[in-house]
């Protein structure tokens, strides 16, 4: 008989980092511990969650497996290490105060409204019965109301809302789903809205414009099936063809949609999905004039929840802001800012701390990476020994905070281009830099002197970093799959500075993520009148078709010819390509948004079969100008241009295609830029690619626009760090 085992007691502590806080951890670490038969505690710290547990060997073990695979479905894990310790012949199981340590970002992004919430708020019975703050650990504001760590009531705007006595004894029992839910309210303790519900509902029924405060910012709605009303807010937005999206209790209604897209419209982070229209859906064309896509969203916040049902229809809900500028944060800043586009104002009064538009994803790849996504965190495979700022660039303008092997990318701020953006940037990384509390030792920066981006890191006084902006690019796409390189890129991109002085924007770059070379890139053409030009794509086709030996059909042509000797900086870029085929096709002369164009020449396209295009090559030069001058000829024989437009999107891929098999290695292509939101040139490149037997990687969690150029910089910047000084 083998001998009574001898249970020895152990003690370990693990330290969890990760987005372990307010996401119902802490009770969750409790009812583990005591399902084991352990004794010990857990805490928030500065960094993370902190537990000790005593017991069984075996049992620690089980303990500690169970703790990553069970974590509650909020939580994420980062890391988790354990140590062994002194035992302390503890009894029971306790949940320590909070203290503050060391930083690291362990609040979590927003999440949107959790069923057990949603039942609540529709059950007559329920004393928050149709209350518009309701939130619990599983879902609620939480970047957008964190004011400082560790993550506290007493660190978020609803400070100001101290609890009932109700609400305390959910938010103190470890077994409510409350247990320091720390955004918690009820209609006895919490905040209130500004106007009467019924009377806002009446006038979005009556085809009125509705301010509404949501998690990160204000938003301006509208019956979405209401031509006048969207109409209406067009003119007053001042925003004459960029989509609107559409919020909605039921997108199947209106889109086509992919199981894929249908588990990311109703996961926690609820971003906008573009997916296809429903032939006959219940949508005004004006809301998305010409496309056969739709971006829609469902209701994330319990007020969205009341306003969809009240009012029984789907509502368009856009950025409370002019065209392109920041989302509207403050009360009084909103109702100065959109005095004249909106009704009336939904307010509330829970303070929004952090701007956060809502997150755009586009068949799997996120275009705008914001509200629900930041501000976790996100790999980096080379370790930042310095704290770090990445500035990012001018448009779809976001920072990016790195720090070891983890970068936090800001939520979109919009374009760079006005005084109120430039604040919003400055403003908001202080917010981030408060958060991680860490001050920046190395600032990455884009190259391109007119950014306002870049002058804002030339002002700082840390160590400066230039980065490429395609090299940026290529290294966001690999970084985020956790790879260092070497690897092909293709950067497909409208434009961006390069180390020569001309504007790049077709590129086949050999990179890893410390240093690039230029394999092949588009011929640089000039680009007549420079900014005007990206404007006027009329004016890359008149340059396209003179390089191609064919007549240019445009009458002010002869006028703006006069520019090439003053003002026509050479651009490689591939956007540039797509105007010129989009104006020549009839498609659009000039834009009214950055990528219009070629946006549009997709539609045209859509699935239409065609062969590629030729493109020669000169050289490291693809000749693109062959592309318009097939496009040319074959409009003037009378081929539909469907096919033509089609044609041209195959060639530009296959060019590349051609060039990465031509390059000899590495085997490895990324696939990076602006233009890879074209869902047509991305499908055709990866399967050329994948053709001749590449790897291909492509984003899927960081934009393939200059969203994600910051982050790019901050992988450079801490791959660069790592390089044995020279
Ligand atoms: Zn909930
Ligand atoms: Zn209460
Ligand atoms: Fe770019």
């Amino acid at each position: 008989m083998p001998a009574t085992a001898q249970t020895t007691v152990e003690r370990r502590r693990f330290e969890i980092t990760g987005i372990v806080q307010g996401v119902g951890f802490r009770p969750f670490v409790r009812a583990l511990a005591d399902r084991h038969g352990l004794a010990g505690r857990v805490g928030n710290t500065g960094w993370g969650v902190e537990v000790e547990v005593e017991g069984d060997g075996d049992a620690l073990d089980a303990f500690a497996s169970a703790l990553v695979r069970e974590a509650p479905a909020a939580a994420h894990v980062d890391r988790l290490t354990q140590a062994v310790v002194e035992p302390r012949g503890e009894r029971g199981f306790a949940i320590a105060a909070s203290r503050a340590g060391d930083a690291a970002p362990a609040v979590g992004p927003d999440l949107a409204t959790c069923d057990d919430c949603l039942r609540e708020l529709f059950d007559p019975h329920d004393r928050r019965h149709r209350y518009p703050f309701l939130a619990c650990t599983a879902c609620g504001p939480r970047f957008t109301v964190v004011r400082a760590l560790p993550y506290d009531r007493e660190r978020t705007t609803l400070a100001g809302f101290p609890l009932c006595a109700d609400c305390r004894a959910e938010y103190e029992d470890p077994a409510d789903r409350r247990f320091h839910a720390e955004a918690i309210a009820c209609p006895a303790c919490g905040p209130r809205l500004s106007m009467d519900l019924d009377e806002a509902v009446l006038l979005l029924r009556g085809g009125g414009i509705l301010a509404v405060k949501g998690l990160g910012g204000w938003h301006l709605a509208c019956d979405a099936a209401d031509e006048e009303a969207v109409a209406r807010l067009r003119a007053r937005k001042a925003r004459d063809a960029k989509a609107f999206a559409v919020m909605t209790a039921d997108a199947e209604a209106l889109v086509e949609l992919e199981a894929e897209e249908r588990a990311l419209l109703r996961s926690a982070a609820r971003p906008i999905v573009l997916a296809r229209r429903r032939h006959g859906a219940p949508v005004a064309a004006g809301v998305a004039p010409g496309s056969p896509w739709l971006g829609v969203l469902e209701p994330y916040t319990p007020l969205h929840h009341l306003l969809l049902r009240d009012a029984g229809r789907p509502l368009v809900m856009t950025s409370g802001n002019r065209s392109d500028e920041p989302i509207a944060v403050g009360d009084d800043e909103a109702r100065a800012r959109l005095a004249s586009i909106a009704d009336a104002f939904l307010g509330h009064d829970r303070p929004i701390h952090r701007r956060c538009e809502d997150s755009v994803v586009r068949a799997g790849r996120p275009l705008r990476r914001s509200r629900g996504l930041a501000p976790a965190g996100l790999p980096l495979p080379a370790v930042a020994a310095r704290p770090l700022v990445a500035a990012g660039a001018q448009l779809k303008s976001t920072f990016c905070v790195a720090r070891g092997d983890r970068a936090w990318i800001s939520p979109h701020l919009g374009d760079l281009d006005t005084d109120g953006a430039r604040r919003a940037f400055r403003a908001d990384l202080e917010l981030y830099l408060a958060m991680l509390r860490l001050r920046p030792e190395v600032v990455a920066h884009d190259l391109h002197p007119g950014y306002a981006s870049t002058a804002w890191a030339l002002r700082q006084d840390a160590e400066l970093v230039g980065v490429q902006h395609h090299h940026a690019h290529a290294a966001a796409c690999l970084a985020e799959h956790g790879v260092t390189g070497p690897a092909l890129a293709v950067v497909l991109d409208g434009t961006g500075y390069g180390p020569d002085g001309t504007l790049w924007g077709g590129e086949l770059l050999h990179c890893d993520l410390a240093s690039f070379e230029r394999v092949a890139h588009l011929e640089a053409l000039p680009l007549p009148g420079g900014e005007q030009a990206i404007r006027e794509p009329w004016r890359s086709a008149a340059v396209h078709l003179e390089r191609a030996d064919r007549p240019v059909p445009f009458e002010r042509w002869a006028l703006v010819r006069q520019s090439l000797a003053v003002n026509a900086p050479l651009s490689s870029g591939a956007g540039r390509l797509l105007d010129a085929v989009a104006a020549l096709l009839g498609v659009r002369s000039a834009v009214s948004y950055e990528g219009q164009a070629a946006v549009e020449l997709e539609w045209l396209a859509g699935a239409t079969a065609a062969e590629p295009y030729a493109c020669r090559r000169a050289g490291d030069a693809l000749i693109g100008a062959d592309v318009v001058r097939a496009a040319h000829d074959d409009l003037a024989a009378g081929r539909p241009r469907a096919q033509i437009a089609a044609a041209a999107h195959e060639g530009l891929a296959a060019a590349f295609a051609t060039a990465c098999a031509e390059a000899g290695g590495p085997r490895t292509v990324v696939l990076s830029g602006g233009c890879l939101q074209n869902a047509r040139i991305a499908a055709s490149l990866e399967r050329r690619l994948a053709g001749e037997g590449f790897a291909v990687l492509t984003h899927r969690r960081v934009p393939p626009n200059d969203g994600g150029i910051s982050y790019g910089q901050a992988a450079v910047a801490a791959a660069r760090m790592e390089l044995p000084c020279a």
